[in-house]
């Protein structure tokens, strides 16, 4: 029977995801090949490759605005070395918002190469809140902020208004919400939160913001080189490239974006309104900050754990358990997640209060 799958990423991708991506390793396209030994320069995964950016593009309400769609690989991480190098001058200085672990290892890699000012941290706190209260000095080369804090379970509910560039990491909520993404120079995301499978990264890329960094740029950490390439500097992953883009189609024949975030609301209300009603249960995110995404919550009294364990696996819920950096437990309600399985989760914490 298929679980209810709360993992934090890789994750739940929409069962059509999953039947579509099985039937092309039998037979892509009815070519007689598998996607996974097709060609990359062959005309049916070109044709993918262009689809999957354009798609992109188009549910960010970005096309025809001057921005580019990548898919790179090496994951979230390696943006965080990709974004200096493209974008901060030599001799420069980037501003940095610290609101968890994935924000914090981009601040390392800046500090590589130029001066990286912290401009406001939640880590004295566990990183339980979205630092508010904070300028972004005007001579900076850009911005970065982490959209979603995948592990502490807190959210950007506004972006600063700032003159500079806004880079922003969106691994775990791109695709989930209407935001005017016209506002960020740059947005990437590894694609297994939400997007697809492992091995992908979606980077979306204003072109006029690239090239003004002096720097030499390895060609496979170059931006405008897979720009130029369209996407195919090198091999790019195939078959994690095909199943993101059929994840994009679901999400496109749903309604796109502003249909998911209607549903990705009502999960939210759905598990937050319990965490707050039952007794056995606190959340551990500041309640203004809290993800829709990734839900963090502990048990009042680590007792119950057994027992709540054992409830829930027996309802069919896998990957819950949370962070090892916060503990207690993290229901990850990605796009794909139902609204259903929420509501399975919800009916194993009123029963947990039951048996208690
Ligand atoms: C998971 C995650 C990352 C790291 O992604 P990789 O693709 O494993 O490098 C970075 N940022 C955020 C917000 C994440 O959730």
């Amino acid at each position: 029977m298929k679980k209810h799958n709360y993992s934090a990423g890789p994750c739940i991708l929409p069962q059509e995801v999953f039947d579509k991506s099985a039937a092309a390793i039998l037979d892509f396209n009815n070519s007689g090949l598998s996607i996974l030994e097709i060609s990359h320069r062959s005309k049916d995964f070109v044709a993918v490759m262009d689809e999957a950016r354009a798609l992109a593009l188009e549910l960010l309400g970005l096309e025809g605005k001057g921005y580019q769609a990548l898919f790179m690989h090496g994951g979230a991480s390696l943006e965080f070395l990709m974004v200096p190098y493209n974008l901060m001058k030599s001799n420069g200085k980037a501003a940095y918002l610290d609101t968890g672990t994935w924000a914090n290892n981009a601040i390392k890699e800046a500090k590589h190469f130029g001066e990286t000012l912290v401009v406001a941290s939640s880590k004295d706190a566990n990183y339980s809140f979205i630092p508010k209260d904070y300028a972004i000095p005007a001579d900076v080369d850009y911005f970065h902020c982490t959209s979603n804090n995948t592990i502490f379970g807190t959210q950007m509910k506004s972006f600063p208004e700032t003159g500079v560039p806004v880079v922003c990491d969106m691994s775990s909520d791109i695709f989930s919400r209407t935001l005017d993404f016209s506002k960020f120079d740059l947005i990437y995301a590894g694609a297994q939160k939400n997007m697809g499978p492992a091995g992908a990264t979606l980077v979306v890329v204003k072109e006029e913001s690239l090239g003004k960094t002096g720097r030499t740029i390895p060609s496979m950490l170059d931006y405008q080189k897979h720009i130029a390439a369209e996407s195919m500097y090198n091999t790019p992953s195939v078959f994690p490239i095909y199943a993101s883009l059929l994840t994009l189609q679901w999400l496109k024949n749903l309604g796109g974006i502003p249909a998911i975030e209607k549903i990705n609301e009502q999960k939210a209300a759905l598990l937050y309104t319990e965490i707050d009603r039952n007794p056995l249960f606190k959340g551990t995110a500041n309640v203004e900050d809290r993800s829709t995404m990734n839900a963090t919550f502990l048990l009042n009294d680590e007792s119950n754990a057994p027992l709540f364990d054992e409830l829930w696996k027996k309802a069919g819920i896998s990957g819950l358990p949370g962070h090892r950096s916060v503990g207690g437990y993290r229901a990850s309600m990605y796009n794909a997640l139902p609204l259903e399985s929420v509501q399975v989760l919800v009916d194993v914490m009123k029963e947990l209060e039951t048996k208690v």
